[in-house]
């Protein structure tokens, strides 16, 4: 069979569906390759992670087209509503098949879950919906890794899952760089829990501290981790704050301060980001610019600091 992918959100980030796609189908000895309109396939399957991603556009040359991916579920301005129906999960033998990195070129690279699910049930995420209300154990590392020097994770909460001490473990015995890419949840942490990360290899690390309403369940946990040796440099570790949802922005400062003094780097992620205010744009530029930040500490002076580089920009033509 002649098999066609095609990732609709472009190649900026692997779609480990479509690897895992790619390598079943290999197996099977069927032809495997990107979509080329100018080819005729027996199948194509077309994968959309993004909900905020246009659709592809054109007629498909093939006898059979399967769409999926989370992109064509959620529904709604501001991504509110997941259909389930709308994103099949993959067969078994696909899902938990060794992933074909080479579609991407990877070589120095793995990608995977080794948990799925997550307690929280946030009103703005999906994960609860997707993958249900809580973190289990799907995978051991080695179904996804052989040896690669990196490992990209994409748990939404390994740490809330009950193998999390098998995990780190075999983690930690990989002696790969870990990327936590969803973040951790800092509401899990433990002095044993950190001891554990600390056991890993971590470039960077991201928390998040999405809802102000979460302050006294959220800052004891980071300031002990703050504490800790498994604390990198305050570029590398940083905390997701959303905003545009239920808050105000005296309370989106006072994360972003608060974060800055116990060692954090706040990083502003916008909610429904084409109804977000002006002001709520401003903050996201000011915040997550990381030569714009260090020099302006306070976000009222932010509006002055982009004159005076207008100004210098004007002496310069
Ligand atoms: S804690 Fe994170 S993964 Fe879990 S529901 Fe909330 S946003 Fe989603």
């Amino acid at each position: 069979m002649k098999i066609g992918l095609i990732d609709v959100d472009g190649h900026n980030f692997p779609n480990l569906a479509l690897m895992k796609l790619s390598a079943w189908h290999k197996r099977q000895g069927d032809d495997v390759g990107w979509y080329d309109p100018f080819s005729r396939y027996d199948l194509v399957y077309q994968s959309k992670v993004f909900a905020n991603t246009p659709d592809y556009q054109f007629i498909i040359n093939a006898d059979k087209v399967v769409k999926g991916g989370t992109g064509y579920a959620i529904h709604g301005a501001g991504g509110e509503h997941y259909c389930k129906a709308d994103d099949p999960a993959l067969p078994d033998e696909v899902e938990h098949i060794y992933p074909d990195y080479g579609l991407y070129g990877i070589t120095d690279k793995a990608i995977g879950f080794l948990t799925r699910g997550c307690p929280r049930g946030c009103l703005f995420c999906i994960v609860a919906g997707k993958e249900g209300k809580r973190s289990r154990k799907v995978a051991d590392l080695s179904e996804f890794w052989s040896g690669q020097k990196n490992i990209v994770l994409c748990d939404p909460n390994i740490l809330a899952c009950p193998d999390w001490r098998d995990l780190f473990q075999q983690l930690a015995d990989s002696r790969a760089t870990i990327d936590f890419n969803q973040g951790l949840d800092a509401r899990m942490l433990t002095e044993e829990k950190i001891a554990a990360i600390e056991r890993l290899k971590i470039k960077e690390i991201h928390f998040a501290w999405d809802r102000y309403e979460d302050k006294a369940a959220v800052l004891p946990k980071l300031k002990m981790f703050a504490k800790s040796g498994a604390m990198p440099n305050s570029h590398n570790a940083i905390v997701y704050v959303l905003v545009n949802h239920g808050t105000t922005i005296e309370q989106d400062l006072e994360r972003i301060y608060t974060l800055r003094d116990l060692g954090y780097w706040a990083y502003v992620m916008v909610y429904d980001k084409p109804h977000a205010s002006r002001t709520i744009h401003d903050m996201e530029r000011w915040c997550n610019n990381r030569f714009i930040f260090p020099k302006c500490p306070r976000f009222e002076d932010y509006g002055k600091v982009e004159e005076v580089k207008d100004e210098r920009q004007l002496t310069l033509f």
